[in-house]
């Protein structure tokens, strides 16, 4: 350890906490911890592990208060979401201990004995983690990684390491052995890089933009390390003219607003039919108004700041470019990185607001003229991770789910994340899938054994 890393709460822009800052050679000493974990990690009985998981699951359900508070100041995010961000953390735990003793593999008939397919775990595997959800994100990788018999070094982002650090404290007290869980808060350009390059390193799971997957993808190709990548996104929230239009303006904007809009599943392109747009602009107007935007650890706040104010600069470019504003809401002055809801429309797609993921509260309302439309302008993206679709002809809901180029959808509602459903996208969101019972899959190899008879 070289040095602290003072971490900034992005509601009042002083300082929160002081860590030690790591560096490679952190890296390095706590990839040695993790490969020595290892060989009794690995060989410990399915149903021993799988209580040690549910252990763990168990301690961050009673510390979740404690984790939630953290993670509203730290990442500033409002205190209810973060809440209910712990608690999916603990579910994540909870099914991935589960998985520790659910059945894998194939029997497979062939000639001259019994062919037949287990799956192994890969050994020490990187995880690399944005700021958006710092826990949530890093358990949808440590669940299954855990659970399938790997030892982890996990690198929170710089901005938020917070809960992570707590995060292995409570795993050392739900007994998993030393060096199985290993948490190294550093920059990503020293300790993430060192991750990639590290030779006993086997796999690296990272969340976050696309221009970094890209750099880690090419990175790990020198020593053929796995990847999976879950990248950025501009998601479509289309709506349709015979959609319940209430119902869909009611729940478009914290579709984009939630997490401040920095959350990689924004539906933060809104395409409307034209002959409702006008009806759905007022509804949709009415209900970005009503959004309260102030303390995270106020009940009521539904929008907290933004993560910082390079952060902030870089989302206000695109209100003040090639697209005009609809409307606003309102955000607190002082002290906090805030930036109040905003709606651009109609906006033309070929705009950089609507081409461009902004990760910020801005959405972009575009008009389309018939079904047709809907469909090329939804896939007219280089990314593809979720989205949605209003209307009330079930025909057109699956023709048009099926058309749209992207890994996570929804109809009639703008959720995308479940514990027990895979996760993952299209194109230049990432490959892989987190989540549901694919994500084991990530985190081992197929071996096909023969036996003779
Ligand atoms: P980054 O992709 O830069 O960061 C994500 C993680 O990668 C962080 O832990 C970061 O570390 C680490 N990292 C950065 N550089 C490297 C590297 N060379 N090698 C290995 N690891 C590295 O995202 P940002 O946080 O800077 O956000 C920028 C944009 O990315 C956002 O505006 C948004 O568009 C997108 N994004 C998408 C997310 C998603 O959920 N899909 C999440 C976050 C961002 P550190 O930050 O400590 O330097």
């Amino acid at each position: 350890m070289t040095d602290n890393l003072a971490v900034i709460e992005p509601a009042t822009e002083a300082v929160l906490q002081e860590v030690p800052r790591a560096g490679a050679a952190d890296v390095d000493a706590a990839v040695e911890r993790a490969l020595q974990a290892y060989p009794e990690w690995r060989a410990l009985p399915p149903a021993t592990r799988s209580s040690v998981l549910h252990e763990l699951a168990g301690l961050i359900e009673a510390r979740g208060d404690e984790l939630a508070v953290l993670e509203a100041r730290n990442a500033g995010k409002p205190i209810s979401d973060a809440r209910g961000e712990m608690g999916m953390v603990a579910a994540t735990f909870r099914y991935y201990a589960g998985a520790c003793e659910r059945p894998i593999g194939d029997t497979i008939p062939v000639s001259g004995g019994q062919a037949f397919t287990v799956r192994e775990p890969l050994g020490v595997v990187g995880l690399i983690v944005p700021w958006n959800f710092p826990l949530v994100i890093a358990s949808w990788k440590m669940g299954p990684a855990l659970a399938a018999g790997n030892c982890v070094v996990l690198k929170p982002a710089e901005l938020t390491p917070l809960t992570a650090l707590r995060f292995a404290e409570l795993a050392e007290e739900a007994g998993l052995p030393e060096g199985v869980v290993n948490v190294v808060a550093g920059p990503g350009s020293v300790v993430g890089q060192r991750l990639v390059e590290h030779p006993d390193v086997a796999k690296i799971a990272f969340t976050g933009s696309t221009e970094v997957g890209r750099s880690i993808a090419a990175g790990a190709a020198s020593s053929i390390k796995r990847v999976t990548l879950e990248l950025g996104g501009k998601s479509p929230n289309v709506v349709f003219a015979d959609a319940d239009l209430e119902a869909a303006a009611a729940a478009a904007p914290m579709a984009v607003f939630g997490n401040a809009g920095q959350d990689c599943c924004a539906r933060s392109r809104i395409l409307v039919e034209s002959s409702v747009l006008e009806r759905f602009m007022e509804l949709l107007e009415e209900a970005v108004r009503a959004i309260r935007v102030g303390d995270p650890l106020s009940e009521e706040t539904q929008m907290g700041p933004l993560i910082s104010s390079s952060h902030r600069e870089r989302v206000a470019s695109f209100v003040d470019g090639d697209a005009p504003v609809a409307f606003r809401g309102s955000a607190p002055d002082g002290p906090g990185y805030w930036f109040s809801p905003t709606v651009l429309g109609p906006v033309d797609p070929q705009a950089r607001a609507a081409r461009e993921e902004i990760f910020g509260p801005v959405a972009c309302v575009i008009p389309f003229a018939d079904e047709d439309e809907a469909v090329r302008l939804a896939n007219d993206t280089i990314y593809g991770l979720s989205g949605s679709i209003w209307t009330r002809d079930g025909a057109r809901a699956l023709r048009v789910a099926r058309a749209m180029d992207t890994g996570v959808l929804s109809i009639n509602s703008n959720t995308s994340v479940r514990v027990a459903t895979p996760f993952g996208g299209f194109k230049q969101s990432g490959y892989g899938r987190e989540l549901g019972p694919h994500a084991m899959d990530a985190y081992t190899e197929v071996k096909s054994i023969f036996y003779a008879t």
